[in-house]
């Protein structure tokens, strides 16, 4: 019998080649979207549909989350010391909580697949999450495929989003700064 394991989705381009990867590792793949962080709305629901779109076409079941708590987000970012941990640690527990509802023992984040993102932080958010409900996160080095996501996405016609989501990130992109959890 093939493992179960939770994928949390950060957008559908980085989950195409994570979905290939972990198909070949024989797993059997439950979709996560929650990613309240991404601003504005609209970009939100762009790359929400964007999953929704391509999710069907390769037969990946999805649970998502489209709440959209503008105010607690923006809160929760300027809390923490890093915003990326608090960002990170936000999207990981939510994952590990819908896995354990699940009886999904095993979790993992398709945010593994970007040069872009800092795997340290990635995968202390994952743990601490996993602890929290005594199941398992898989931290996966997906790097080696990111062209491949890349390739992937742009044969099915995805849109690509030109910065990671939230509205510092936005500003950060065009200003040519790096976000605190970027590397
Ligand atoms: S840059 Fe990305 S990981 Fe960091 S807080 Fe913004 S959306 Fe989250």
């Amino acid at each position: 019998m093939k493992e179960k394991i939770l994928l949390h989705i950060c957008c559908a381009p980085c989950a195409t080649a994570v979905l290939e990867n972990l198909r070949a590792d024989g797993y059997e793949v439950t979709g996560c979207f929650y990613n309240p962080s991404i601003h504005p709305w609209k970009e939100f629901k762009r790359r929400l549909d964007a999953l929704k779109e391509w999710a069907p076409s390769v037969k990946l079941p999805v649970i998502y989350h489209e709440e959209y708590p503008l105010e607690d987000n923006i809160k929760m970012l300027l809390n923490g010391d890093n915003r990326c941990f608090s960002c990170f640690s936000d999207r990981m527990k939510k994952t590990a909580e819908l896995a354990s509802e699940m009886g999904i023992e095993l979790f993992t984040s398709t945010l593994s697949v970007s040069p872009y993102q800092n795997h340290k932080l990635l995968k202390e958010a994952g743990k601490i999450a996993a602890a929290q409900y005594d199941i398992l996160f898989a931290y996966m080095d997906f790097r080696s495929s990111y062209k491949r996501s890349i390739e992937l996405s742009r044969s099915f016609g995805m849109y690509r989003q030109p910065y990671c989501g939230c509205v510092f990130s936005e500003r950060d992109r065009y200003l040519k700064v790096k976000s605190p959890g970027q590397i």
